[in-house]
């Protein structure tokens, strides 16, 4: 089954010539390093390829082999055969890269959300794999597709990101044995780590120290949540991408079950992110109520409302959740 869907996949990727690489909106590394990645063996086999992203490649991600192929869609739509979607839970979270493509005939839906509703002509989701980048890498060996240097950076920099640092629950003996496998092409891992992890601007901590002031727990501690505002934001000049991995903090704390961050966005909604550290409480549910989705232990969502309102009703649900659990 496996092997005949990464069939399917390699056959297309061969037989066709234009194709476009996507992913979803305010991507984070796996996103990122795993449409680089692709892009990168389908132009080695001499394909021609682009690299799409709403938001373009993010500053913090700029370190990544040829990060300059990764551009923001064009306005207007350009002719490509196949459309090859990464790590986009649903499709509407390719953003502005969606109309960019519209004259594709094949799209290719590859994907590691539980929540995916399968969309596209041929999907490959595996929601037990901790990154998409463990996918893309079975393609890549399973077709032999081509591979080098480049290319296994952008895949360890995307599985580092995506398990945590080779620590949440999915990553899995497999997962370190890719690992090794990326690393014997020449990777250096400690200037990997320091670009990754110790690179961040210092508005970033700035950010956090604004974040903890507004931290509230609740339900005895089992949940955790800090907030955003958009005013704060533009205070601070940070970007978006600033803070990935800042809920890290709260779900850190002892007795913590759930972490939530809210951000105040500039259309009138809040953007949810919410973790879980046990397997009891899915905050995949919980988002999806919301319009939103994501892993079990790792969601998101996007809701309509002030800050005030959104954080109300989505403590007051998670708070539900709990109490039918203990
Ligand atoms: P994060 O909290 O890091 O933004 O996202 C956690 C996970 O939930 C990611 O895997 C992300 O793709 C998913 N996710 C975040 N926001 C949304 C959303 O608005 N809709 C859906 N379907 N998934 C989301
Ligand atoms: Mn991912």
């Amino acid at each position: 089954m496996t092997n005949s869907k990464f069939e399917e996949i390699g056959r297309i990727l061969r037989e066709h010539q234009r194709f476009a690489i996507l992913g979803h909106v305010r991507p984070d590394g796996d996103a990122l390093g795993s449409q680089l990645a692709l892009a990168l063996s389908l132009q080695q086999l001499g394909k021609e390829v682009r690299v799409w992203n709403e938001d373009g490649m993010l500053e913090k991600y700029s370190f990544l082999p040829r990060a300059e192929l990764l551009t923001k869609p064009p306005s207007t739509p350009e002719v490509v055969d196949v459309a090859v979607a990464l790590d986009t839970a649903i499709q509407n979270r390719l953003g502005t890269a969606l109309p960019a493509v519209r004259s594709a005939k094949i799209w290719i839906n590859i994907d590691h959300h539980l929540s995916n509703p399968c969309y596209g002509d041929v999907v490959y989701v595996d929601p037990a794999a901790p990154a998409t980048a463990e996918i893309v890498f079975r393609l890549i060996k399973s077709q032999g597709l081509p591979f080098n240097h480049d290319i296994a950076e952008n895949l360890y920099a995307a599985i580092s990101s995506d398990t945590g640092s080779f620590q949440y629950p999915q990553t899995s003996a497999r997962t370190f044995e890719i690992a090794a496998e990326l690393i014997r092409t020449g990777l250096d891992v400690g200037r990997l780590s320091q670009q990754l992890y110790e690179n961040y601007p210092r508005r970033r901590l700035e950010l956090l120290r604004e974040l903890l002031r507004t931290m509230r727990f609740e339900r005895g501690g089992r949940v955790a949540s800090f907030s955003l505002s958009s005013k704060t934001a533009a205070e601070l000049g940070v970007l978006p991408e600033d803070n990935e991995g800042l809920i890290d903090h709260l779900r850190a704390i002892h007795g913590v079950i759930v972490a939530v961050f809210f951000e105040e966005l500039a259309d009138g909604k809040v953007r949810i992110s919410m973790r879980s550290k046990s397997d009891v409480v899915n905050v995949c549910a919980i988002c999806q109520k919301f319009g939103g989705g994501g892993h079990t232990l790792a969601a998101g969502a996007r809701v309509r409302g002030t800050l005030d309102e959104v954080e109300e009703k989505v403590l007051e649900e998670i708070g539900e959740v709990l109490k039918s659990h203990s």
